[in-house]
């Protein structure tokens, strides 16, 4: 037996207020094939307390890599899964932890990709939700449904390590795409550009933005772009900035 290979799948722990479980979930993660923890901006860290509960899975708090914000700890990532037990104001697209593993298998040879867990009192606050492209949710008492955080982690991980041990499914295979993802920081990018075309050509207004660049968002997440679309996107808006400075548009921006 092949043993999974999860290289290029991250877990992200973001703004852990108890180290304790820190430890727990880099245990969970290394009982379950992974190696790559990332933390943003965590109140104690590191820890003596999470080393304790890391037991022998020290060594991923060693090359644990910290981030002052969810973007930056994702700018490098093809996919994005946040972990959540409710739903909220906008929906989003969302995935059970079976499917969460199955994809997080099928893209990671492709992309790198990152499951997001957020604050242990509030969760992932909703523009953390947004810089995702799906949420996972684990099926739980309705009554009491938000599990501690480890504990989510762990769930998680043993569904993403079960998905890993699976032989190939070909039909899933198949859906693999010619071009990799464009990655969070390209998505990021386009966003800020996006928002400053709309608003130069008045269809946006800042002052009473309602819910047009998260509808916006969701929208492209959906999708999601590959890093060829995303050139060809990006050179329409700044065609588009181009003429209304008066310029004239640069040519062939959209490469075939
Ligand atoms: N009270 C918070 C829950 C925080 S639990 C809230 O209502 O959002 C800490 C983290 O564990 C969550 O942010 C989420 O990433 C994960 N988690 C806990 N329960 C979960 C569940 N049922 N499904 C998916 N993730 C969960």
């Amino acid at each position: 037996m092949t043993y999974p290979d999860c290289n290029n799948i991250s877990v992200v722990l973001t703004h852990t207020s108890h180290p304790g479980n820190i430890g727990a979930s880099a245990r969970a993660m290394k009982n379950m094939g992974l190696s790559r923890l990332a933390l943003v901006s965590p109140k104690e860290f590191p820890s003596g307390v999470a080393v304790g509960r890391a037991a022998s899975a020290v060594d991923l708090l060693d090359q644990a890599q910290v981030f002052g914000s969810l973007k930056e700890a994702v700018a490098d990532c093809g996919l994005v899964i946040g972990a959540s037990a409710r739903s909220r104001r906008i929906t989003w697209p969302l995935l059970s932890p079976v499917e969460c593993a199955r994809l997080l298998v099928r893209e990671s040879g492709r992309n790198r990709a990152a499951l997001v867990f957020g604050r242990e009192d509030t969760g992932l606050s909703n523009e953390e939700l947004q810089l995702c492209h799906y949420h996972v949710q684990i099926p739980a008492n309705p009554d009491y449904p938000s599990l501690n955080l480890a504990a989510a982690v762990m769930v998680l991980c043993y569904e993403l390590h079960q998905a890993a041990l699976a032989p190939d499914n070909p039909e899933e295979l198949e859906r693999d795409w010619d071009q990799p993802m464009a990655t969070g920081a390209d998505v990021e990018r386009f966003h800020e550009h996006l928002e400053r075309v709309l608003i130069a050509v008045e269809f946006h207004d800042p002052r009473h933005p309602r819910q047009l660049m998260q509808r916006i968002r969701r929208l492209f997440g959906r999708i999601r772009i590959d890093v060829m679309e995303m050139n060809i996107l990006r050179g329409m808006l700044t065609n588009i900035e181009r003429k209304l400075d008066g310029k004239p548009a640069s040519r062939n921006k959209a490469r075939k």
